[in-house]
């Protein structure tokens, strides 16, 4: 014990946005024109359609008791059903749904259902910080699989070391990918649940970018054949339906995973609150509607924006063709914190470096795409003036 805080606390990822948060704060305060492309939340108000709904259920005392913490069997069921519209694939409402307080709880407390002390959990890197939290939770270890732009922001399962291939228990992969933007086709989860099989590793996708999509449709990892038996799945309404503050997610798949996960979280919360679960059905049901489509509209008006305004400027920058992202290779080799520092110094633009999500980030910065068009124009107005 060091502090009264526990030893494992010091192990957790670092935050490293400390400097640039504080100058943040200090360009506000000096009331400079800051355009914050940082934060990773939708903008935009959660539909109508879904409020309703909510506003309805909140007033029914049915509602106001604990509820199951597996989730209710009806949001169960309407997360199956979407499932089978969109992916064609038919999930058990009963053995292969779980109900979450959002993605992020089940993501960190996967580790404690399913590792051990010791174990090992490969962790994609640059990534999501809570796959590396989850495990250090659990004691257990975590060793690092790269994405690299030269394999498209992949992990190269080949390149595991066989010993550590051999013991891994827990993989975790995220694809539409959170920060790169990258998108894993069919075939690399073929290859992942190949792997998988081959030497007993349980498969954690994390999809809570699925829907979120600018070309074709993302795949379910569980549209591989036999993936049920080796793979579960993250999902999400915050970023689809712009519900992030409500807290509603699943996890899908392998039922042995899921039934230890759900044990994990009967011993610390007691069920998410019944009238947001009602509301979830409604989302769900309505996920065709123009407004909820819209969402994806709205990014790609302003990704577009972005990317042609930063080519102009002479980046070099592909369109993502997914999630809420732009991941920018740093012009003329500058190191990714020193482009955050100079954009923020120099243009109150703030973006986040890529540093920051691990050392394979280095190179690049992410944008959030939660900047309204007019202002995200204005900011590249202002990046292009800087030179490079
Ligand atoms: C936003 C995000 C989540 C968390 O989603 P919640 O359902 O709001 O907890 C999970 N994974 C990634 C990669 C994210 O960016």
């Amino acid at each position: 014990m060091n502090d009264g805080r526990a030893e494992r606390l010091t192990k957790l990822p670092k935050y490293l946005f400390v400097e640039i948060d504080r100058k943040k704060d200090q360009a506000i305060a000096d009331g400079r024109d800051v355009i914050d492309f940082g934060v990773g939340d939708p903008d935009g108000p959660t539909p109508d359609f879904i409020i309703d709904r909510m506003a309805a259920a909140i007033r029914d005392p049915a509602n106001h008791q604990y509820s199951s913490s597996r989730g209710m069997p009806e949001l169960r069921k309407a997360f199956a059903d979407f499932f089978q519209r969109r992916y064609a694939v038919t999930l058990d409402p009963d053995a292969q749904v779980l109900v979450l307080l959002g993605a992020k709880e089940g993501i960190a407390h996967l580790g404690t259902a399913v590792l051990d002390p010791g174990d090992i959990a490969l962790i994609p890197q640059p990534g999501y910080p809570v796959y590396a939290s989850g495990a250090i939770f659990a004691d257990a270890h975590c060793h690092t699989m790269p994405l690299r732009p030269d394999n498209d922001w992949l992990p190269k399962l080949e390149e595991i070391p066989p010993a550590i291939r051999q013991t891994a228990s827990l993989m975790w992969l995220n694809y539409p990918n959170n920060p790169t933007a990258a998108v894993a086709p069919r075939s690399f989860f073929d290859q992942a649940v190949a792997v998988a099989k081959e030497h007993d590793i349980l498969i954690a996708q994390d999809a809570a970018y699925n829907e979120l999509f600018f070309d074709d449709p993302p795949p379910s990892i569980l549209e591989v054949s036999g993936a049920g038996d080796v793979a579960i799945e993250f999902h999400s309404l915050s970023k689809t339906f712009n519900m992030t503050g409500w807290r509603i997610g699943f996890a899908v798949g392998q039922p042995q995973a899921l039934a230890a996960l759900a044990d994990v979280k009967s011993n610390i919360d007691s069920g998410a609150f019944a009238a947001v679960q009602h509301a979830g059905i409604t989302a769900l049901d309505g996920f065709e509607r123009a407004e909820v489509r819209g969402q994806r509209g709205i990014y790609r008006a302003r990704r577009d924006i972005l990317v042609e305004g930063l080519r102009n400027a002479g980046w070099s920058v592909d369109p993502p063709a997914a999630t809420i992202y732009l991941w920018a290779e740093c012009p003329a080799g500058v190191g990714s914190m020193d482009l955050a520092t100079r954009l923020l110094d120099e243009a109150d633009v703030v973006v986040i470096p890529g540093s920051g999500f691990g050392p394979t980030g280095e190179g690049y910065v992410r944008f959030a795409l939660t900047v309204p068009e007019e202002r995200t124009r204005e900011a590249v107005e202002r990046i292009a003036k800087l030179g490079w």
